[in-house]
């Protein structure tokens, strides 16, 4: 007898797709058959039964840029939102202050998430100094459970020159690390910022002329040359551009083993919206691209030229963007919506577009907006679907099988996903902490209706139904052998 019975659902992992029953026993997935018995039946006939989505790119509670601008989304909020929208797995991201070494501050995040979190997580450490003593930190950091680490090649504060970047992919590949790239020119971006601010440029249409794909593919490549000299396996994020999407095919053809991730963001909008009224709401980096790019990754993700599509979920409130507020001014609980204190602006003026909070609200759409079109348009079948929205992840980031399969002795992250149901995207139907979204007003027909977390029913028939704080944290072993 098994505590929970998923009968009759289709049920898509990344090899097959089959109908069965799912019995789950002690928090995971016991069995896989026909007319299984259980004290709890939950009827999932008519539904894809996915394993669960992994986002292993999210910000919650994130203080970005020199005005510390918390993202609105923290672990409690961004973690319900999460699995509203069928993902039971994040990982996030740990970036220590000056004062802090790299193990101290991966215990106060780890502290920070396992006291919200409604679904278990992982971290990756953000590598933003190669001292002496950061670099002699790696192996505890690895050994502590987070092998990836995370290099920015622009912003002041977190960036890394050449001659940094390759000490820090060689402390990798000494130790079984993963290094994750965000690739862009930062001296272009720079002296494009300052070109347009000496015209009196401040409008957000300007932002993504700073951010052009060609700098993305110059560092993507950087990037990938470097990750070959040092010997890591790299991983690029948020991949955006065809140019970009380029260099990273040229390197996997000559044999390295580096993935890369796209958003629903850069799959699903272009940078038409920099015209509209709305455009600060859509400073981002990478910026949305041109159509033509956007078709190139879809076919990335089809053809497998791209591995997993993840949100990059970084909100702002309106009020956040406009430099009325540091932290959000109001918070979403199940219970409903609270304002929150009031607040000192940090900016007499709305900031231009060079001092905007970048990032964007997705964490809740992503597994809905690539089913629809991805699958629902024809481009993606439903086990790539699976592929890129929950095993590719787990397989990289040291997770599978635990996560992204549904198999015995799986992890019970379970989605029973709609095919039918329309959902009409606003941000006032969501649980995000934020009053917009990138895709406001765009219908979709596909829905997750039902999600359990290790056998937990956390959503029921579309309603959040379960609790916070209960999210543990996922300790994963080195990586070696995939570069
Ligand atoms: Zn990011």
């Amino acid at each position: 007898m098994f505590d929970i019975v998923v009968r009759g659902g289709t049920v898509v992992t990344d090899g097959a797709e089959r109908v069965a029953d799912v019995g789950i026993l002690d928090g995971r997935v016991a069995a896989l058959g026909e007319r299984l018995a259980g004290r709890r039946e939950l009827d999932a006939r008519g539904t894809l039964v996915l394993p669960g989505g992994i986002d292993p790119h999210v910000h919650l509670a994130y203080p970005q840029g020199p005005a510390r601008v918390v993202s609105a989304d923290d672990w409690q909020t961004g973690t319900i939102a999460a699995a509203c929208g069928g993902t039971t797995t994040v990982i996030d991201f740990v970036e220590a202050r000056a004062d802090e070494t790299w193990m101290a501050a991966l215990a106060a995040r780890r502290a920070e998430a396992e006291a919200a979190a409604a679904i278990d997580f992982g971290l990756h450490m953000t590598f933003h100094r190669t001292d002496p003593r950061s670099l002699a930190e790696v192996p505890e950091v690895i050994a502590a459970g987070v092998p990836s680490f995370k290099f920015y090649m622009a912003y002041d504060g977190l960036r890394l020159d050449d001659g940094e970047l390759l000490a820090g992919f060689e402390a990798l590949a000494a130790h079984g690390g993963l290094a994750l790239v965000h690739a862009e020119n930062h001296d272009v971006i720079r002296h494009l910022v300052a070109h347009h601010r000496r015209a009196g440029h401040t409008h957000a249409a300007f932002h993504p002329l700073c951010h052009p794909a060609t700098g993305e593919a110059e560092a993507t490549e950087r990037a990938l040359a470097l990750a070959a000299i040092a010997g890591n396996p790299v991983h690029v994020v948020h991949v955006s551009a065809e140019a970009g999407l380029a260099a990273l095919a040229r390197a996997r053809a000559g044999g390295q083993a580096a993935t890369g991730e796209v958003c629903p963001q850069h799959l699903v909008l272009t940078d038409a919206v920099y015209a509209g009224a709305d455009a600060d709401l859509f400073a981002m980096a990478p910026p949305l691209r041109r159509d033509s790019d956007r078709e190139a990754l879809w076919a990335a993700l089809r053809d497998g030229g791209l591995d997993f599509v993840v949100t990059d979920h970084c909100p702002f409130t309106r009020a956040q963007r406009r430099g009325q507020r540091r932290t959000p001014e109001f918070r979403r609980t199940p219970a409903g919506v609270q304002p929150t204190a009031p607040e000192e602006p940090w900016s007499a003026t709305p900031p231009s577009f060079d001092r905007l909070p970048g990032g964007g609200a997705g964490i809740e759409t992503r597994m809905a907006l690539v089913h629809h079109f991805g699958v629902t348009a024809g481009r993606l079948s439903p086990s790539r679907f699976v592929e890129v929205t929950s095993a590719a992840a787990a397989r990289r980031f040291g997770l599978y099988p635990r996560k992204g399969t549904l198999a015995p002795w799986a992890d019970a992250d379970v989605v029973l996903f709609d095919r039918e149901r329309e959902v009409a995207i606003s941000a006032e139907r969501l649980h995000q902490n934020v009053d917009h979204t990138p895709f406001e007003g765009l219908t979709v027909r596909g829905w997750p209706r039902t999600v359990l977390s290790r056998g937990e029913l956390l959503v029921h028939d579309f309603e959040w139904v379960g609790s916070a704080g209960r999210g543990r944290f996922l300790a994963r072993g080195p990586v070696a052998g995939l570069a």
